[in-house]
């Protein structure tokens, strides 16, 4: 195992690095100066936080947000790193103070913000500390043609250039443009980086259209099916939030809302509310969310379509970021595309641009907004057409979005059903569903051989149909009675009395079916390490789709475990251990101190704080 693998497991508890994290720390170890382009979720902030550990000295991160370092900052700590962030968020007291603990060596990662790095007081810790790195986070706010540029991130080269000697440079971005990521290079002066892009394709999130007649009532429906879960509802406008607020409360939703004309003092409590799960919904404007990293957002739905794609994928992407099954559902109405064409037209934040500049920027974003629009109206797979449009090749059928999975035929699937049927017959009805596929299949496994299966007449027979397909219609049959499965522990396949007009060809079978799909989508190792268990959990690694009723069970009092030490420590529950950690305990339900550190999301530190409880709260459920 590499140096950089074992501090992953130590502090984060992970066992391997995702996509691109690997390279990117081992390029930051190295001593190069490096750029790392993730989609939001992907993990960048372990990137620069593992090798932040193995450096000798301070590594400093320069963020824009003060929701995102105190997020980070709390994760750090409950992770048994020594961190702490220096924003306009402190008192001018606990400034001082965080400064001299910083001078005394007591950090070793300090998130900063822009504007401080150049002040009197910051450069004197600065100029006289042992700087091994500086991490440019969410670096495309220093490029111009970016959205959320800050003029305060061209302080960070005038600051790298104060120092007595350069620290490793490393940035992190989720903007994909290639202006952007010309000008991150460029403005902040990086040495021959290293520069790795990893997919920006979310596997786990699932997307959806819709153009209802009446957005509420659907929306409503949708939520229904949701109580329980964190979710985001994004409007158009503060006017949108306001109203949809109202009527989610009045309903009896927990709900509560965001935009930029709450002050501060709401705006935080609201927030706070949202991240600490005590506020299930947050309906809210473009203004929440940005460097929010709260990880267990089950929904994000759109009540208006956004001005385009990429404010889209960025706010849809902002459920599930801890790897598990979410959903994306936008809400379509021609209304949205007259609102944001007239904010287009009525754009102010371009006064400092000439006439022309002005009108190259309106194109622009008619542009987007044209593309934003035919996201709404396409019947290929949204997935693939967002791909694109972020310049990527997806495959045309994802399996995972609304397109392609109602993208649906009438199939006759007699021929396919009288094999199954024929061959449930022919071994006297004594086996099990996999047997009875497998069969028609012609599978060549021991288990086959030995109940001599492979001299059964219908051996072979459906040899071309995918085992997929037999499966579908296999419980196609069961579902409307032509055949029957015991519900013992056996699960035998059985006739019924609707098997024998099927196999005499009296009756045809014809069932829907998703579209031949060129490219089978791509199913990772699910739990037992078998392929197909349903693509949303496959992807996401485990998932809770598979729970038995204990695994249910276990999985609501760990849940309610997590609250429990969150009030303790003040801290949002994610922060002690994600959904993801928890499914991944049901499933492995740890005995042992071993056990607990084999889930995935438990490092040393955090088993030394709560693993006794997480293990006594399994060992109860698992008597
Ligand atoms: P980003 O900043 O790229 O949006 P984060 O750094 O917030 O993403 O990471 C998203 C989630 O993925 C976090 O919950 C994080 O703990 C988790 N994560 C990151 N790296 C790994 C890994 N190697 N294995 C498992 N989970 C990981
Ligand atoms: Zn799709």
């Amino acid at each position: 195992m590499s140096e950089a693998c074992r501090v992953l497991k130590q502090y984060f508890g992970y066992d391997t690095f995702r996509e691109g994290q690997e390279e990117l720390v081992e390029s930051i170890l190295a001593g190069q100066d490096t750029f790392g382009i993730m989609p939001t979720g992907a993990g960048k902030s372990i990137c620069f936080q593992v090798p932040a550990l193995m450096l000798r000295g301070i590594t400093l991160v320069v963020s824009p947000l003060i929701s995102l370092m105190k997020d980070q900052v709390e994760g750090l700590n409950q992770a048994g790193v020594h961190a702490a962030y220096l924003n306009s968020s402190l008192t001018a007291g606990q400034y001082q103070k965080a400064l001299g603990y910083a001078k005394a060596g007591r950090y070793k990662i300090i998130y900063v913000a822009p504007e401080r790095l150049v002040t009197e007081g910051f450069l004197d810790f600065a100029l006289h500390a042992d700087i091994s790195m500086l991490v440019v986070d969410e670096a495309h706010c220093v490029s111009q043609w970016g959205q959320d540029f800050r003029p305060s991130y061209l302080k960070i080269v005038e600051f790298i250039e104060k120092l007595p000697d350069r620290p490793v440079i490393s940035a992190f971005t989720a903007t994909a443009t290639k202006e952007v990521r010309d000008d991150i290079i460029d403005i902040l002066l990086l040495q021959s980086p290293k520069v790795v892009t990893t997919g920006f394709d979310r596997p786990n999130l699932y997307f959806a259209v819709q153009s209802p007649k009446d957005k509420y009532a659907s929306m409503k429906n949708f939520l229904e099916l949701h109580t329980g879960q964190s979710g985001i509802v994004y409007c158009l406008t503060r006017k949108y939030v306001e109203e949809v607020f109202e009527r989610l409360r009045a309903d009896g939703f927990s709900v509560t809302k965001y935009h930029a004309g709450l002050d501060d003092m709401e705006r935080k409590a609201n927030q706070e509310e949202f991240i600490y799960s005590r506020a299930e919904i947050m309906v809210a404007t473009n203004a929440f969310g940005m460097g929010i990293d709260k990880s267990d957002v089950r929904f994000v739905v759109h009540y208006n379509m956004p001005k385009n794609m990429e404010s889209y994928y960025q706010e849809a992407g902002r459920a599930g970021r801890d790897g598990e099954a979410a959903e994306c559902v936008l809400l379509y109405a021609g209304q949205d595309v007259v609102t944001n064409q007239f904010f287009i037209d009525h754009n102010k934040d371009n006064q400092e641009l000439d006439e022309v500049g002005r009108r190259m920027v309106m194109e622009r974003d008619r542009e987007r907004l044209r593309k934003m629009t035919f996201y709404c109206f396409t019947n290929e797979c949204l997935r693939d057409y967002t791909l694109r449009y972020f310049g990527e090749y997806g495959s045309n059928y994802c399996g995972n979005c609304c397109n392609c999975l109602s993208k649906f035929e009438n199939a006759d699937v007699t021929e396919i059903a009288r094999g199954l049927i024929g061959c449930v017959e022919s071994c006297r009805q004594r086996f099990g569903t996999n047997m009875i596929v497998d069969t028609v299949h012609g599978a060549n496994t021991a288990k086959i051989r030995n109940y001599r299966m492979n001299e059964n007449p219908h051996y072979g027979e459906l040899a071309q149909t995918p085992v997929f397909r037999l499966r579908q219609v296999m419980n196609h049959l069961q579902l409307y009675g032509y055949l029957n499965v015991t519900s013992d522990e056996y699960a035998i396949v059985k006739l019924t009395d609707k098997s024998e007009a099927v196999l005499k060809g009296e009756e045809r079978i014809v069932m829907k079916l998703a579209k031949e799909q060129e490219h089978p989508a791509k199913v990772k190792g699910s739990r037992d390490g078998k392929a197909g268990r349903g693509l949303k959990g496959a992807a996401a690694g485990f998932s809770r789709e598979e729970f038995t009723e204990k695994e249910e069970q276990m999985f609501a009092r760990l849940r309610a475990l997590r609250t429990e030490i969150a009030r303790e420590e003040n801290v949002p529950p994610y922060i002690v251990f994600s959904d993801k950690t928890l499914v991944h305990m049901c499933i492995l339900k740890p005995a042992t101190k071993e056990d607990m550190l084999a889930v995935s999301g438990v490092g040393e530190f955090k088993y030394e704080k709560y693993g006794e409880r997480f293990l006594q709260c399994v060992r109860n459920v698992d008597k």
